[in-house]
């Protein structure tokens, strides 16, 4: 079997383009534009680019962005004050603080600290409980960037067995939420499985990811999951981004597994687009929510 790919980057086009119509509409309605800012404290290579892709996208999209840049030195409290500048900020939509953070800030502290209604990372405890409650104000982007991409390749997850790889709060843990609710961003087909969450201490871990109908690995371990881990006809989704030599590669061995596999997502142009797209529609709904009912926020 040679598996389908599920191509990522063109369905992140397509929503971008949803978008981008959603904030001419929301323009002409309230006279201005969404705004992002991020906010991106050292040096760090890697987060200067992801920060730069987002400011990129934004700008495709039509909302504004701005990036607060400051130094690898800055103290807590320093950042603290700065995110209650934003948080005040009525011209300010949305906020995101660029990770990882350097080791002398307390990180928990600075992403409590962002208002819940402009966290479109949706980290805050507020807006973690609301998905948990299947109420979301916002959805965390790279899992919601997951369940967009299954249902826009037409795999429904309803009744079938889904096996989650790793339980980090920004992406395991919500992906085993979404598929567990009983109607998803798309509908009840894109929720209503049957969970199991694996972690570094799970034993016998490849007898289970071989129960996987739809198998979703984020690890961070390059090529890590190979085809004897994974049910023939699976449906497998690589969350992971891992850079090995000059290439990025996922943390599923895709040449072994497409073999095996009925589909799956390539790295890169998998989730990766997906994560920042779903970030655009955050940015467009706080800014809905902010100028829509802001007696209500
Ligand atoms: P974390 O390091 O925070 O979490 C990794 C998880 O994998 C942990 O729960 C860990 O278990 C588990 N794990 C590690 N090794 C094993 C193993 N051998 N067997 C089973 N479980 C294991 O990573 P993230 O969740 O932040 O990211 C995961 C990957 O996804 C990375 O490659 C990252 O770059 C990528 N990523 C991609 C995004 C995108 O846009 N496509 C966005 C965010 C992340 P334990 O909890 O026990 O330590």
């Amino acid at each position: 079997m040679t598996a389908r790919i599920l191509d990522g980057k063109a369905i992140a086009n397509a929503i971008r383009q949803e978008i981008s119509v959603e904030v001419s509409t929301f323009r002409e309605k309230f006279s201005t534009s969404p705004k992002l800012v991020a906010v991106l404290v050292g040096e760090d290579p890697a987060s200067q680019v992801y920060v730069r892709n987002k400011e990129i996208a934004c700008q495709k999209s039509g909302i504004e962005s701005d990036i607060r840049r400051l130094s690898a030195t800055t103290t807590t409290e320093e950042l603290l004050a700065a995110l209650d500048a934003l948080n005040a900020d009525s011209s300010v939509h949305g906020i995101l603080v660029q990770l990882p953070l350097p080791d002398i800030i307390d990180a928990r502290r600075v992403l409590d600290r962002i208002d819940p209604k402009k966290d479109v990372d949706a980290f805050s405890p507020e807006n973690v409980g609301l998905m948990f409650q299947g109420r979301p104000r916002f959805l965390p982007c790279t899992p919601h960037g997951v369940m967009q991409l299954l249902d826009r390749c037409e795999i429904a997850i309803q009744g079938k067995e889904v096996v989650v790889v790793g339980r980090s709060d920004i992406v395991g843990k919500p992906l085993v939420s979404l598929c567990l609710q009983k109607n998803g961003p798309r509908g009840p087909s894109n929720a209503n499985a049957t969970v199991t969450c694996c972690h570094s201490q799970t034993h016998e871990l490849a007898q289970i990811t071989r129960r996987a109908d739809i198998l979703l690995v984020a690890i961070g371990k390059p090529n890590w999951v190979t085809a004897s881990m994974v049910k023939p006809g699976a449906v497998v989704v690589d969350i992971g981004i891992n850079r090995l030599g000059d290439r990025l590669v996922g943390d599923v061995d895709f040449d072994s597994v497409s073999q095996v596999a009925s589909a799956i997502t390539p790295v890169p142009g998998g989730v990766g687009p997906l994560t920042i797209a779903m970030l655009l529609e955050n940015t467009l709904r706080a800014a809905e929510q902010q100028l829509s009912s802001p007696s209500k926020l």
